[in-house]
């Protein structure tokens, strides 16, 4: 066999119009000789995908057309269309990069078909975790996190899915958004255009707008408890402005290992496909001579209370995680509408937490479509709720 040049393997991107699926395409297009792409899912950019399909001449294509998907070159059907692009014989890396909790079937399922997946979305596994590492821990070295925080912590690790002995706390690094340093006062008033200007990170509406109430690093602490093993009060979470370190790891002597990089998502993008080989990629550099100080505060809980009801979410258990990121889902619609102001956005996960009736037993995939319906709609009637009383 020497000689033979390797097979290259399969990729499907579920949301490949996306920020993280683009940049995935990037990383793709760098190493024609090791990827090809077997399958696209597309939200709603038609243009993009047309575009991507030219370039990357995909088998299979899905674009999303109302609650299921339309696809132009398969029979796949409707609402199953991710699961069936997820487990198809020719995919060996399957990327999750579509947001919100359709990407919970579709990864389990590549999961459970022994497929390498390549994790962005953290819905799934903010709402799924216990499902999702019990599929990953079959099939060990195939979960692989794309989230930088995640993908810091997993190379610091080096692994993923177990508690490496030693490991006192896991610290997740926040950039603290555009708000950091305001008041309550000020961020009342915060229109949905400010807050779509992150100031380090280019990414979607929806996870802006999480990274500016700090319900995104409520989303990656759960993330994080899941992904290696650690209980919520062995998580950390501090505000690092610079977003060049992103996140650390403390060891019981002491000792603190961190991954270090720029803002640029083909790295943590092509660590998960390549791992554990680390080959030169397009991703940017690093350049000390302009990096200046890295400072490391401590968040403004008061302020900014999200990572603080993630923890209790996680405390809790059960359906609770799951109802955190269903409500914010609902919540951060309602604030881009106009329909509820800034500050509500916590308020709302908050209240649908409180009036949550945790799934009793074993955790399935269908208590958690149960409890998400329910966090759906009670979230809803809250945001009606505070829009008529605005
Ligand atoms: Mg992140």
């Amino acid at each position: 066999m020497s000689g033979d040049p390797p097979r290259r393997q399969g990729v499907v991107v579920l949301g490949s119009t996306g920020s993280i699926g683009a940049n995935t395409l990037d990383v793709i297009a760098a190493f024609p000789e090791r990827f090809n792409v077997v399958a696209l899912a597309a939200g709603r950019n038609r243009e993009l995908l047309d575009r991507q399909i030219a370039k990357f001449r995909p088998q299979y294509v899905a674009l999303r057309d109302g609650n299921g998907y339309s696809t132009t070159c398969c029979n796949v059907d409707g609402p199953n269309a991710l699961v069936t692009l997820a487990t198809l014989p020719d995919a060996d890396i399957v990327v999750i990069a579509t947001t919100g909790h359709a990407a919970i079937a579709p990864t389990l399922a590549a999961l459970e078909a022994g497929k390498i997946v390549a994790l962005a979305n953290k819905e799934s596994i903010v709402a799924a975790g216990a499902l999702v590492m019990e599929a990953a821990r079959r099939h060990p070295g195939n979960l692989r996190p794309v989230d930088s925080e995640h993908s810091a912590i997993w190379q610091c690790l080096g692994t993923v899915g177990e508690r490496p002995s030693g490991l006192r706390r896991i610290i997740l690094t926040a950039s603290g958004g555009p708000f950091r340093g305001k008041t309550r006062q000020e961020l009342a008033q915060v229109s949905a255009n400010e807050a779509l200007k992150h100031p380090t990170w280019v990414m979607g509406a929806k996870i802006t707008i999480d990274s500016a109430t700090l319900m995104n690093k409520g989303l990656e602490l759960i993330e994080a408890a899941w992904l290696f093993d650690m209980p919520a009060d062995a998580i950390d979470v501090v505000v690092h402005p610079q977003s060049i370190v992103h996140s650390l790891v403390e060891y019981d002597d002491g000792s603190v290992l961190a991954q270090l990089g720029p803002h640029d998502m083909r790295l943590p993008i092509q660590y998960a496909l390549t791992w554990p080989q680390r080959i030169a990629g397009p991703a940017n550099r690093l350049d000390f001579s302009q990096l200046g100080s890295l400072e490391f505060l401590t968040i403004d809980s008061d302020t900014f209370p999200a990572v603080q009801i993630a923890r209790e979410a996680l405390r809790h258990g059960s359906t609770f995680p799951t109802v955190y990121s269903t409500a914010d889902e609902v919540a951060v619609e309602a604030y881009l509408a106009g329909s509820i102001g800034f500050l509500d956005i916590c308020d709302v996960v908050t209240a649908t937490l409180d009036a949550h009736q945790p799934h009793r037993e074993t955790l399935t995939l269908d208590a958690i479509d149960a409890a998400d319906t329910w966090a759906r709609r009670y979230a809803h009637s809250t945001v009606q709720t505070i829009a008529r009383n605005r």
